[in-house]
C-alpha cells in the first residue's frame, strides 16, 4: 500500500532523509520512531507530497506520488502533531468542507458517527477557538477519516488528549487498521508504539537502523534481550551502548 523506496531530502548539506526504503502493507501499523532530528517529520511530509525529495520514490496504493499527484494524495489523510483548522468554521462545518473537497457522497451519513467516536457530538457548533487542545486534535483526526483513507499518516496523535482521549483514539487508529488502512505513526510515546505498532522502523540521522517487529529487533541484537522498550530506542539510536540497568 505504501512503498518507499531510497528516499532522499537534503537542506543544503544536511541529510534529512538518507536513502530510506520500507513499505507498509494494509492492515499494518508502522511505528517510526527516532530521537530530535533523525527525519521522521521530513519522511511523513515527503509522503504526503508536502515536500518534494531530493532523491527516490513514494507509491501510494499503487499510485506514484510524482506523477500521479492527485490520485496518491486522494487515498491518503495526514494528521499532523499540530492541527490546522479553519477559524471561522464550525466543527460540523470542517467535516462538510472536507467532504465536499474529497466528493465523500455519503459525508452526512458518516460525519455523526464519526463525531459520536471521536467524542465531539456536543461540540459540533463550536468554533475551533471555543475548542480545547485534544478536542482540535480529535477533529482534525475527524476530519482526515472522513473520506475512508486506505492509508493513513499519523504524526503523534495523542498531543494534548486526556486519558479518555487517548484511549477512544488507540481504539479508533487499530479499528482502521483491521479494515485494512496502512497505517504509519510517528511518536515519541514508546508505549503506545508498542501496543499499536506491528512494525517499527527505527531512523538515525535519516538512515534505517532497525525494522521490524519488536521481537525481530530483539532477536537480531541478543545484546538488547531483557531491555526495556525505552533502552532499546536508546541504543539503537543513541552512540553509546546499552545503558547499564
Ligand atoms: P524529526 O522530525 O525526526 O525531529 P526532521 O525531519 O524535522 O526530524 O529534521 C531532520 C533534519 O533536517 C534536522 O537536522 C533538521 O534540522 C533538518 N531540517 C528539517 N526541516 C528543515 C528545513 N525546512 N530547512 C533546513 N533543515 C531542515
Amino acid at each position: 500500500m505504501i512503498e518507499v523506496s531510497a528516499l532522499s531530502k537534503s537542506y543544503g548539506a544536511t541529510m534529512a532523509v538518507d536513502t530510506l526504503s520500507f513499505s507498509v502493507a494494509p492492515g499494518e501499523v508502522l511505528g517510526l520512531v527516532g530521537p530530535n532530528g533523525a527525519g521522521k517529520t521530513t519522511t511523513l511530509r515527503s509522503l504526503c507530497g508536502i515536500i518534494n525529495p531530493s532523491a527516490g520514490s513514494i507509491r501510494i496504493a499503487g499510485y506514484d506520488l510524482q506523477t500521479e499527484g492527485p490520485q496518491a494524495k486522494s487515498v491518503l489523510a495526514f494528521v499532523p502533531d499540530e492541527p490546522h483548522l479553519f477559524d471561522y468554521l464550525t466543527v460540523e462545518e470542517h467535516l462538510r468542507f472536507v467532504g465536499r473537497l474529497y466528493g465523500v457522497a455519503d459525508a452526512p451519513l458518516r460525519a455523526p458517527i464519526l463525531l459520536e467516536e471521536l467524542e465531539l457530538t456536543d461540540k459540533r457548533r463550536s468554533l475551533p477557538g471555543e475548542l480545547s487542545r485534544g478536542m482540535k486534535q480529535k477533529l482534525a483526526i475527524a476530519c482526515g477519516l472522513l473520506h475512508n483513507p486506505k492509508v493513513l499518516i499519523l504524526d503523534e496523535p495523542l498531543t494534548g488528549l486526556d486519558p479518555s482521549g487517548i484511549k477512544k483514539m488507540r481504539t479508533t487508529i487499530a479499528a482502521r487498521a483491521r479494515d485494512g488502512a496502512a497505517v504509519i505513526l510517528s511518536s515519541h510515546l514508546l508505549n503506545l508504539v508498542e501496543e499499536l505498532c506491528t512494525t517499527l522502523l527505527v531512523i538515525r540521522r535519516g538512515r534505517c537502523v532497525a525494522r521490524g517487529s519488536l521481537a525481530e529487533i530483539v532477536a537480531g541484537r541478543p545484546d538488547l534481550a531483557g531491555h526495556s522498550l525505552e533502552d532499546i530506542f536508546l541504543t539503537l539510536t543513541g552512540d553509546a551502548g546499552i545503558p547499564t540497568l
